[in-house]
């Protein structure tokens, strides 16, 4: 564990409508004191890392600055300043992707843009037109990431970029090409800031088909934590397993402090055994109950 760096999925990991996760106001204080080089990595490409510094200090967590954040936003200006660096954007997004793609030098353009890219945001329809134009006049569709919604509280979701994009995938009949998790293009360049500090780096994240498959796919370990969307009971509904399971970062906080001894094991491995593995059960009792029949949160 030592000298490992940590990238942290947010909402269901260190909050959950607006409410702090237990655990993880003293994770993020043990990260800074320790001095274990970490990012946040979001999907949610509408606040800046500014936003994002204000939000985590009224919920509780000080001590941050902009340069702790990655979001999908930010990794689709450097996808696109890498692999297309004279290109021009029609934005359908928020600050933090206006931003992002200023500060990677790529300029607006509402005439003949290379992309038309599209974020988490409430466009309104006249926009989604001129959009679906430029579109159909050669514009390439790019979304900053392929979740279709997001959670706004335990029973209520709102529309997200892979629903936007999906909706002029079908007007135009193009494909959007998607960044963020769990393009294994958003680990590579959050991986490559936490470099010059680490090799060794684990996504922390609540959600199997963005935070952790992205992480598997890379070649990186993954922490479930059982906080935000994905149930323990789902596990066995997916090909790639996290590395390791917790019920929340408290437990994480623990292993880094030294107070557990063996948290790190996979319960995605232990599920299978017919008896608890030694220590006692740490698993809690699967009990999955679908609320309500959801899509896929992406694609
Ligand atoms: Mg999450």
């Amino acid at each position: 564990m030592k000298n490992k760096g940590w990238l942290l999925d947010m909402d269901g990991v260190i909050y959950r409508e607006n409410h702090l996760i237990p655990g993880a106001a003293e994770l993020v204080a043990h990260l800074v004191e320790s001095g274990a080089p970490f990012l946040f990595l979001t999907n949610n490409s509408a606040p800046t890392p500014s936003d994002l510094v204000v939000k985590l200090r009224h919920l509780g967590i000080a001590g941050l600055s902009a340069r702790h954040f990655y979001t999908s936003a930010m990794n689709t200006a450097d996808f696109l300043a890498e692999t297309h660096p004279s290109c021009t954007a029609f934005v359908v997004g928020e600050a933090g992707l206006n931003s992002a793609l200023q500060e990677a030098k790529i300029p607006n353009d509402s005439i003949h843009p290379s992309y038309v890219i599209v974020g988490e945001g409430s466009p309104t329809a006249e926009k989604l037109i001129k959009a679906h134009e430029l579109i159909e006049k050669g514009a390439r569709l790019v979304a900053t990431n392929s979740d279709y919604w997001c959670p706004v509280k335990s029973t209520v979701t709102r529309p997200g970029a892979g629903a936007l994009a999906a909706y002029l995938e079908a007007s135009t009949g193009q494909r959007a090409y998607y960044l963020g998790k769990p393009n294994p293009y958003m680990y590579f360049r959050a991986r490559r800031l936490l470099h010059r500090q680490t090799h060794e780096v684990m996504m922390v994240g609540d959600t199997m088909e963005t935070d952790i498959r992205g992480a598997i796919e890379i070649g990186m370990q993954a922490c479930l934590v059982l906080t935000g969307s994905t149930k323990l009971g789902d596990l066995t509904n997916y090909v790639y397993q996290p590395t390791c399971v917790m019920e929340s970062v408290a437990e994480l906080l623990a292993e880094l402090k030294g107070e557990s001894t063996d948290r790190m094991k996979s319960p995605a491995l232990a599920m299978q055994q017919p008896t608890p593995h030694h220590g006692g059960d740490r698993i809690p009792s699967v009990n999955p109950v679908a609320s309500r029949p959801r899509p896929a949160m992406t694609r």
